[in-house]
């Protein structure tokens, strides 16, 4: 199977995040990027390559400009900063009453961003755009033809960006630029099993009847992203009936797993897709230090399975999972169903 990674994932390295008024040791961090490599490498059968230079333009009907903008602009300016304290552009404030007015560097940070886990650094926008043309050209490859399956081996994850705003360690919605690319050549699926909801990429083709977003995760009322991921979310306008929420209890183990994941991939089927992009996070392992789910090592297999039986062209976008031992080797067991 032919992996594109992401030649500048480790320009974005985080020095921590805050949770509940405290500085804590980032999860998302590029020893991610290696503990896949290393498990497909040692797991063999996987060609390694880097995708062409990347261009903003994998970005249009994803993000608006004026967000990839700001991203750009704030990515520069923590580079040209002199203190390494400037170095990390974080939120603080966010936008409050009718009319926000967001006219300076500061306003512009809580604008463009929701929570306090994804600070701006002077590698961000690279880290993220390579990403992004990493997703993009998976997606040239599986649209012609010749792969089946394309894997995206990249960090910062995706999902969690937003049309015009980063959140959840996530800037670039990688898996939306796959899907937005396949749309002009027929409907498109999207299948979501990172633990979390995958909020971005639902708000991103909400309105669109071409691509149906499926996402299984945990209870909002629970987990982060904590205010979208319910069952009646389903689409608005023309995109009514085109999404699809399967929000699970935390410490679902596999037997309740299975036939959620079951039900989500049989409404990916009902839609009759010509192309499918798999969001896969290995963060509902029993192990993963945030996703609180009971799913071992061995279940990811099953997985894989379950989505190859769709039949359907797939680029495999590689999004959360936090486990540094376990990581790995769950990427492996999902994509070995593929290959196999
Ligand atoms: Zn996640």
């Amino acid at each position: 199977m032919k992996v594109i990674a992401n030649p500048k994932h480790a320009e974005h390295a985080a020095p921590g995040e805050w949770e509940n008024g405290t500085v804590i040791p980032c999860f998302e961090c590029p020893p991610r990027f290696d503990a896949i490599r290393a498990a497909l490498v040692t797991a063999g059968g996987f060609d390694f390559e880097e995708p062409p230079k990347a261009s903003e333009d994998a970005l249009a009907g994803v993000h608006h400009p004026a967000y990839v903008a700001y991203l750009r602009e704030a990515s520069a300016e923590a580079k040209k900063a002199r203190d390494s304290n400037a170095k990390q552009l974080w939120p603080t404030v966010f936008p409050y009453g009718p009319n926000p007015r967001a006219t300076g560097a500061r306003a512009l940070r809580g604008t463009y961003c929701y929570d306090t886990y994804t600070p701006i650094l002077p590698g961000t926008f690279a880290s993220a755009l390579g990403g992004a043309a990493s997703a993009a050209r998976a997606a040239d490859l599986v649209a012609s033809r010749s792969e089946s399956a394309v894997y995206v081996l990249t960090r910062p994850p995706g999902h969690h960006a937003e049309p015009d705003r980063c959140g959840g360690y996530c800037y670039l919605n990688n898996t939306a630029v796959a899907a937005e690319r396949l749309s002009k050549l027929g409907p498109v699926a999207v299948l979501d099993l990172d633990v979390h909801h995958g909020n971005g990429t639902q708000h991103i083709f909400y309105a669109r009847p071409d691509v149906l977003t499926v996402s299984v995760h945990g209870d909002p009322a629970a987990l982060y992203p904590f205010y979208s991921g319910y069952a009646d979310e389903t689409g608005t306008g023309p995109g009514l009936g085109a999404n699809a929420n399967f929000p699970i209890p935390v410490g679902t183990g596999p037997k309740e797993y299975r036939p959620v994941m079951a039900a989500a991939r049989d409404a990916v089927a009902r839609f009759k897709p010509a192309f499918l992009v798999f969001a896969f996070g290995a963060d509902a392992h029993e192990s993963d230090p945030i996703g609180g789910m009971k799913l071992p090592t061995k279940f990811f297999a099953e997985m894989g399975a379950a989505v190859r039986e769709l039949n359907l062209p797939t680029v495999i976008v590689q999004e959360g999972g936090y486990n540094l031992t376990a990581l790995g080797p769950c990427v492996a067991e999902v994509l070995g169903a593929f290959a196999g």
